[in-house]
């Protein structure tokens, strides 16, 4: 077969049309190698990921997928100013931020309390790229779907500190060990820190 820049166009298109129809199905790579008919299938299905922000996952993004498995979830398509950040840039901002949506507190894959769907993040700019915000990692933060399609004000507003211990404090004795435990794992050099800080005051 000759190699033209055509009949790969015409592969991605074919590819679409075949992710599109098969939302939230389980799809194989011998498949989409039929389907396209080309041996650059895969780098189609990246182009569709990349480029066209379409929602496909690998076993990469979900343990229930074997390698070689790829699946459309559903028909968000992931928003055009996330695509110039790159994976590393992404895994930083997850990771520190603790796979929390850093507007409204819900965690990755934790059923959302607004549209009862899992909750997947994305980056979001903190100052707007249109008002010259930067791709830094500095001005980035997780953002949940929900928060991002700005339905975020509907739901739960960030809490300031006071409210947030009064919230606290109202909760039973075992919910606040419970949010001990999950501070110090998340904290452990701030919480050892304060630990000996507070023994030094004491003795
Ligand atoms: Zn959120």
């Amino acid at each position: 077969m000759p190699s033209s820049n055509r009949p790969d166009r015409g592969a991605r298109n074919k590819l679409r049309e075949f992710f599109l129809s098969n939302v939230g199905k389980i799809l194989d790579s011998g498949t989409l190698r039929d389907i396209a008919g080309t041996s650059e299938w895969g780098r189609r299905v990246r182009e569709l990921r990349n480029e066209e922000g379409l929602n496909i996952v690998t076993h990469n993004d979900r343990s229930d997928l074997k390698p070689g498995q790829y699946m459309l979830v559903d028909l968000t398509t992931i928003p055009s100013f996330e695509r110039g950040i790159s994976k590393e840039t992404r895994a930083i901002v997850l990771d520190r931020d603790g796979f929390t949506c850093q507007v409204c507190g819900v965690g990755a894959g934790e059923i959302h309390p607004y549209d009862g769907r899992k909750t997947r993040l994305h980056i979001g700019h903190i100052v707007d790229k249109s008002m010259g915000g930067s791709d830094d990692s500095g001005n980035l933060r997780a953002v949940c779907s929900v928060c991002n399609e700005g339905a975020s004000n509907l739901t739960l507003n960030r809490p300031d500190t006071i409210k947030l211990k009064a919230q606290v404090r109202r909760a039973p004795n075992r919910d606040q060990i419970e949010i001990l435990k999950w501070l110090i794992d998340k904290f452990p050099f701030e919480t050892n820190d304060i630990v000996k800080s507070m023994k030094g005051e004491s003795s």
